[in-house]
C-alpha cells in the first residue's frame, strides 16, 4: 500500500501502470512524471516506463491491508485503457468486492469504454467511479458515467482548463476541482472554480476544492473564499446511524450540509444517499448570479 499525498484519498493501489495521453488534461500527466522518477530509481513495477503494463502480482494487495482505507485505484494509469483486457478489469472489480472494508475510487478519461464495459462488471457498493472533465469539451464523459451501476459517481474537474458554465451534475455524488501544478502549469481562474461550486451547491452535490496548483502549489494552497472545501459523498444512512448511536464524528461535520467523511467512519460501509455541499461559508450560491 502506498500512502497518498492526494488530498481526497488515503492510499493508492496500482494493478496497472503506464498509459497514453488522450486529451488536453493529460498534457503534464503527473503519473508520467512520477513514472520517470520511479523508473530511474529502479522500481521493478516501472521497468517498462510509461508503457501500459499489467501488474498481476499487485491484484490481491488490498485484501492484505486490514485497516479500512479510501483507496485510489490506478493513480499511475487508467483502468479503462484499451490495452487492459476486460477479464483483468473484472478481476480488479472482484478484488474490490472482496475487500469490502475499503472504499475504492476509480477514475478514468476513457468514459466511452467505461460505458461499454459497465454492464459486464459487478458494481459493489464500495466502488466509487469517476471521470475526469478538464473543460467544457469533455462533459460528455459525464453522460457515460451516468450509465454505470456505480453506487458513487464522481467528477474530477482537474486540471480545470477553462470555464464550464453548464456542468450537469444530475446523478453525480461528488465533484472535485483543482488547478494544474508543475513547471509550466496552465492558469486557473477563480471565477471558473466559483462557477462550478455554485452549480454544485444549487444541485446539493458535495464540492471538494483540491488546490490552486501553480509552480509552487504548496504556497498557492487550497483555500477558496477564505476556507477549505472538503465535502465528500454523504451517507444518509450513516447520518441516521450517527444520530441513533453516537459516532465519533468531528465537530462541524454534521453541519447544515450533513457532510460526513467516509474515512472517518471507522470503516463502516457507506451507502450514498442525497448528497450535500458544505454551506457554512459566507459565500452564497447566488452570489455570482
Ligand atoms: S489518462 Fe490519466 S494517467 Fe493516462 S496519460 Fe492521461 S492523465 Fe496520465
Amino acid at each position: 500500500m502506498a500512502q497518498s499525498a492526494i488530498e481526497w484519498t488515503d492510499s493508492t493501489w496500482n494493478p496497472v501502470t503506464g498509459c497514453d495521453k488522450v486529451s488536453p488534461g493529460c498534457k503534464f500527466c503527473y503519473a508520467e512524471v512520477m513514472t520517470r522518477r520511479l523508473h530511474a530509481m529502479g522500481q521493478a513495477n516501472y521497468a517498462n516506463g510509461f508503457k501500459l503494463t499489467l501488474q498481476p502480482h499487485m491484484l490481491t494487495k488490498p485484501l492484505e491491508w486490514k485497516k479500512p482505507q479510501v483507496i485510489f485505484v490506478n493513480s499511475m494509469s487508467d483502468l479503462f485503457h484499451a490495452d487492459v483486457p476486460l477479464d483483468y478489469i473484472q478481476q480488479v472489480f472482484d478484488v474490490m468486492r472482496r475487500a469490502h472494508w475499503h472504499e475504492f475510487q476509480v477514475l478514468t478519461k476513457r468514459a466511452e469504454r467505461l460505458a461499454e464495459l459497465a454492464p459486464l462488471l459487478a458494481w459493489p457498493a464500495n466502488v466509487w467511479m469517476g471521470v475526469s472533465v478538464e473543460s467544457a469539451n469533455y462533459t460528455n464523459r459525464i453522460d457515460h458515467l451516468r450509465t454505470t451501476g456505480a453506487a458513487v459517481k464522481f467528477l474530477s474537474v482537474e486540471p480545470l482548463l477553462g470555464p464550464i458554465p453548464r456542468l450537469d451534475v444530475n446523478g453525480i455524488d461528488w465533484v472535485i476541482v483543482g488547478g494544474e501544478s508543475g513547471r509550466t502549469p496552465r492558469p486557473l481562474q477563480e471565477s471558473w472554480v466559483l462557477e462550478i461550486m455554485q452549480q454544485c451547491q444549487r444541485a446539493n452535490v458535495p464540492f471538494f476544492f483540491k488546490q490552486w496548483g501553480g509552480v509552487n502549489k504548496k504556497a498557492a494552497g487550497r483555500q477558496l473564499l477564505g476556507q477549505t472545501w472538503d465535502a465528500m459523498p454523504v451517507a444518509k444512512e450513516a447520518v441516521l446511524a450517527a444520530i441513533a448511536r453516537p459516532l465519533r464524528v468531528r465537530r462541524g461535520e454534521l453541519g447544515s450540509g450533513l457532510s460526513l467523511q467516509p474515512a472517518r467512519l471507522e470503516g463502516r460501509r457507506l451507502k450514498v444517499g442525497g448528497p450535500a455541499a458544505p454551506l457554512n461559508s459566507a459565500y452564497s450560491p447566488d452570489s455570482l448570479a
